[in-house]
């Protein structure tokens, strides 16, 4: 079975993961620290990546995306309601936009399976990529530790949320939730809070 190395965190506090396979191939969920953190992980673990998946497109989980895809070559993968305001996304003084791809469904590698579910809510495009034969899904800026993401920024919706949180609280409780910012938690852990979530956004 694969594993799992959180790299932490950079300056905007933004959480990646490698997700590795038995063959040392891994995946990158996001890329907000520094790419030369990212590199040394990937170093560390003697893995070599095969791909990047990102959660959504705001600045903090991508500025690390140039520089790995100048040095590995690799490919990088976005839902594509992200994709359509990633020019509008992307801090230019951060030079050109870096090139991601549209997702199209399951990602395997290896004996990985990925399952993105899309939740839009913090962004139209925002996806969590579901891991079922490890039990873990990556959450980003959806659903954190006793937390949502925020709904109030431009391209935020308060409804998909709603219904995004539903969706996910559907996974077995049992479900490892490890998010874009902070620390890890669990799907049942979550789902008491549910009710509390849905509060605030209704209550805007
Ligand atoms: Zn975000």
């Amino acid at each position: 079975m694969g594993r799992i190395s959180r790299i932490c965190c950079g300056p905007y506090e933004s959480i990646s993961y490698l997700l590795i396979s038995e063959k040392g191939n891994a995946v990158l969920i996001d890329s907000g620290p520094p790419a030369e953190d990212i590199l040394n992980a990937l170093s560390a673990e003697g893995a070599r990546l095969e791909l990047v998946l990102l959660t959504h497109l705001h600045f903090d989980h991508v500025t690390g995306l140039p520089e790995l895809e100048d040095h590995l070559g690799v490919r990088a993968l976005a839902h594509r309601g992200d994709l359509e305001i990633f020019p509008e996304l992307w801090p230019h003084d951060y030079g050109p936009a870096p090139e991601v791809h549209p997702l199209e469904g399951e990602v395997r590698v290896d004996e990985l399976v990925i399952e993105p579910i899309h939740t839009p809510g913090h962004t139209p495009g925002s996806v969590c990529y579901y891991v079922s034969n490890m039990g873990v899904v990556f959450t980003g800026d959806t659903l954190f530790k006793g937390n949502i993401g925020r709904v109030d920024l431009r391209h935020g919706d308060p409804e998909e949320m709603r219904d995004s949180l539903v969706r996910l609280m559907d996974l077995d409780p049992s479900t490892f939730v490890l998010p874009g910012h902070g620390e890890p938690t669990t799907i049942g852990a979550e789902r008491a809070n549910l009710n509390e979530y849905l509060r605030w956004l209704s209550e805007g």
